[in-house]
């Protein structure tokens, strides 16, 4: 980790000939149970990963922004006043730096929330990151809280944690064009170390749940298949119209507000198709919320099940799980690990298995010799712990 911090300070000195004031860094994170219920305005249960996207940053003293990123060769170079002006400066982006976006979109965001940027000094900006880009445990939180908690402290603006999720979210969603909802940036910038953010994302609230891993002898083994999702994809769109057409057609504001007995009554109003999306959904946040008091009552030991539900409901109901993904957690179980399931957006991506310690290199073993077989690309597998959210570090 302060490896990886030495690093981030190294590629800014050699990409700017000087040095930063200073290095903050914000986390990737999985999510432990809850998907797609974040745009129903349910819950969700994430959180942060000891894996991280450093920012080395200074201020200039001319209205340059200047972003780069060791993943990404060019140094990309636009006027503050160019970014703040709209999601129309991206057309000053160079196309291969698309990726530069993300970090463009946190600074114009900040203006779009209320902060007055005018006369604001520029920045120069380096990232380095050992979260897997694109592997569902969300990179892109991560760069945006790195540089969220950044421009905060040395524009001295004073945004707390919630509003910091709205400027990251806002530059995800309108900047970037990417449409998601508030889980990965409040479990990038909110959670606390050892424990899960209980997020309940009509109103952003949100309360720590502790895990509880170490001392039931409980590790989570993600396993990355690498079969890389775009969140930005007709898939995604797709199942979000269809939560909104059943929401529509039981004239509720958002799936959060339908019970179980309710969308039972109101089957025959939903072809077979939207009723099964619908399903995922509130079967899943009722899964949020067992989890949670499962976990406060019993400890981890007693959310397997829950974990493996949801899985099932993803890959049958909700239909985003891959051929990868669910062999993934048919040989997790199989070979020790309590609960597995699916984890992310979808179509690709990681599954996350909460296994005894005692069994992780058991499960690794089973899992390589099984892909193997099925002739997939070997998964990447590590240990994630739950971590401390967005920080300075230097
Ligand atoms: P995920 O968040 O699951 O990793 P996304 O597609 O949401 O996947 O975000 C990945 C994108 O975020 C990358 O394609 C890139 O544009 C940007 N990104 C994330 N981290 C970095 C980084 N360290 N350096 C440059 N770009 C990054
Ligand atoms: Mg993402």
């Amino acid at each position: 980790m302060s490896e990886l911090v030495d690093e981030t300070r190294t590629g800014f000195e050699r990409r700017y000939s000087y040095a930063p004031s200073g290095i903050w860094s914000a986390p990737g994170r999985v999510n432990l149970i809850g998907e797609h219920t974040d745009y129903n305005e349910g819950f969700v249960l994430p959180f942060a990963i000891d894996r991280r996207t450093f920012a080395a940053l200074a201020l200039r003293d001319d209205d340059i922004v200047r972003v780069s990123s060791a993943a990404s060769d060019d140094v990309v170079e636009v006027r503050l006043a160019d970014v703040t002006a709209g999601a129309s400066s991206l057309a000053a982006v160079p196309a291969d730096g698309r990726w530069a976006g993300y970090p463009l979109g946190v600074a114009w965001a900040f203006g779009q929330l209320g902060a007055d940027l005018a006369g604001l000094p520029g920045f120069d900006v380096h990232f380095d990151s050992d979260v897997p880009i694109g592997a569902g445990l969300s990179s892109s939180a991560a760069i945006e809280g790195a540089l969220a908690v950044a421009l905060n402290e040395v524009w001295r603006l004073g945004f707390d944690g919630a509003r910091l999720v709205d400027v990251c979210h806002r530059a995800e969603n309108d900047f970037v064009g990417a449409p998601t909802g508030i889980l990965d940036q409040s479990a990038s910038l909110l959670s606390q170390e050892g424990a899960a953010l209980f997020l309940d994302c009509r109103d952003g609230s949100s309360e720590p749940v502790d895990l509880r891993l170490e001392e039931s002898e409980l590790a989570i083994l993600v396993i990355d298949t690498k079969v890389t999702h775009d969140h930005a994809s007709g898939d995604y769109a797709a199942r979000r119209a269809s939560c909104e057409a059943a929401a529509r057609e039981l004239g509720v504001r958002a799936l959060r507000d339908v019970t179980w007995p309710q969308l039972l009554e109101a089957r025959d109003r939903l072809d077979g198709v939207t009723y099964r999306r619908a399903r995922h959904i509130v079967t899943e946040n009722q899964r949020v919320l067992d989890t949670v008091a499962a976990l406060r009552a019993d400890g981890p030991d007693a959310i397997g099940d829950l974990m493996f539900a949801s899985h099932r409901s993803m890959r049958d109901d909700f239909e985003i799980s891959t051929p990868e993904l669910d062999l993934a957690v048919e040989i997790a179980l199989n070979y020790g690990a309590i609960g597995a399931r699916m984890t992310g957006g979808g179509f690709g991506g990681s599954v996350i298995a909460l296994t005894p310690v005692a069994a992780i290199t058991h499960v690794q073993v089973a899992i390589d010799g099984a892909f193997a077989e099925h002739g997939y690309t070997g998964p990447e597998m590590f240990l994630v712990w739950p971590s401390q959210g967005a920080r300075r570090d230097r």
